[in-house]
């Protein structure tokens, strides 16, 4: 038992030749180890998809929404289509690796492999997580950063992959660093069309009176997995939900902003472009409760 464990996957899609033809559909390695060749497109070209998957108690959360945009993800960089009962199995023999813990994660990595030998690199990590309870409770500052990239960008320009989950999240960390640089903690990007579109690694959810909304789906952003299950809660609580384009004035004329992932679960905008807004702590307190409970 431990408090990370990773899986590397021998045939990661059932259309690849296997690295190993006999062996075991995974193997459980040594996560300290050198698994990984430095040849590999998903180091040398940021190439390749992941996800990241909360564990609560063991149990990992909304993992066949996550299984879905993996595929999809993989769909879109042409990469061969994962092969879900494996990675399904993989991500379960992870979890049973670590030690038992309230929160983990499991982050799972798809990549062409080695350019033209025909293996696509797959495994799944797992750790255990601490340290968010300030961000779901105080909350966060966030800042407003221009995309540069117009709202229909999916539609004009499909080759630059916005809204896939790819390995290339060096501008998704640039923009935090600058978000840091200005005194906050997080970003939320806006088109250069002015609409809201996502976080670096989050989704926008916005209440506006007995409304719970989230920027709409065509806007190149990520289909959040976090943000799908709060629509099921807000239902639950009588609240009606749906897809809005967003100006940022409509943002701030909001009655509250979260920011929502997975293993941050939703993180209330405490500051957005250095205005303080206040957090509504009980509604805030049930969506984490519930995102912390989901049965799947
Ligand atoms: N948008 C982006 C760009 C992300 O990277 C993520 C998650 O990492 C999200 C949204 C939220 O997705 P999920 O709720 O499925 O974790």
């Amino acid at each position: 038992m431990a408090r990370s464990a990773l899986a590397l996957l021998n045939r990661p899609s059932a259309a690849s030749p296997a690295h190993d033809e006999g062996a075991p559909a995974f193997a459980l390695v040594d996560p300290a180890g050198p698994h990984i060749s430095p040849l590999d497109l998903g180091i040398t070209r940021g190439e390749g998809i992941f996800e990241t998957i909360s564990v609560s108690e063991g149990r990992p959360l909304a993992l066949e929404a996550h299984l879905r945009r993996f595929a999809n993800s993989a769909a879109a960089l042409d990469l061969p289509a994962p092969d879900l009962d494996v990675w399904r199995d993989a991500i379960y023999g992870v979890i049973a690796a670590l030690d038992p813990s309230p929160e983990a994660y499991v982050k799972t990595v798809l990549t062409p492999g080695i350019e033209g030998d025909g293996h696509p690199t797959g495994y799944a990590y797992a750790t255990q997580v601490t340290g968010f309870e300030e961000a779901r409770t105080t909350g966060i500052r966030v800042v407003l950063l221009d995309r540069g990239l117009k709202h229909d960008v999916a539609r004009t320009s499909p080759w630059l992959l916005a809204g896939a989950k790819t390995l290339s999240y060096a501008v998704n960390r640039a923009a935090v660093r600058e978000a840091k640089r200005r005194g906050a903690d997080d970003v939320i990007f806006t088109s250069s069309d002015g609409y809201v579109l996502e976080g670096p690694t989050s989704t926008v959810l916005v209440r506006r009176g007995d409304e719970l909304l989230t920027p709409g789906v065509g806007l190149a952003i990520l289909d959040g997995t976090t943000q799908a299950d709060l629509f099921a809660f807000g239902e639950q609580r009588g609240l009606r939900t749906g897809f809005a384009l967003l100006t940022a004035e409509e943002l701030a004329a909001s009655d509250g902003i979260w920011l929502v992932s997975s293993v941050r679960n939703a993180a209330p905008v405490r500051e957005l472009d250095g205005t303080p807004r206040s957090v509504d702590a009980e509604f805030t307190g049930a969506m984490n409760a519930f995102l912390h409970s989901r049965e799947q």
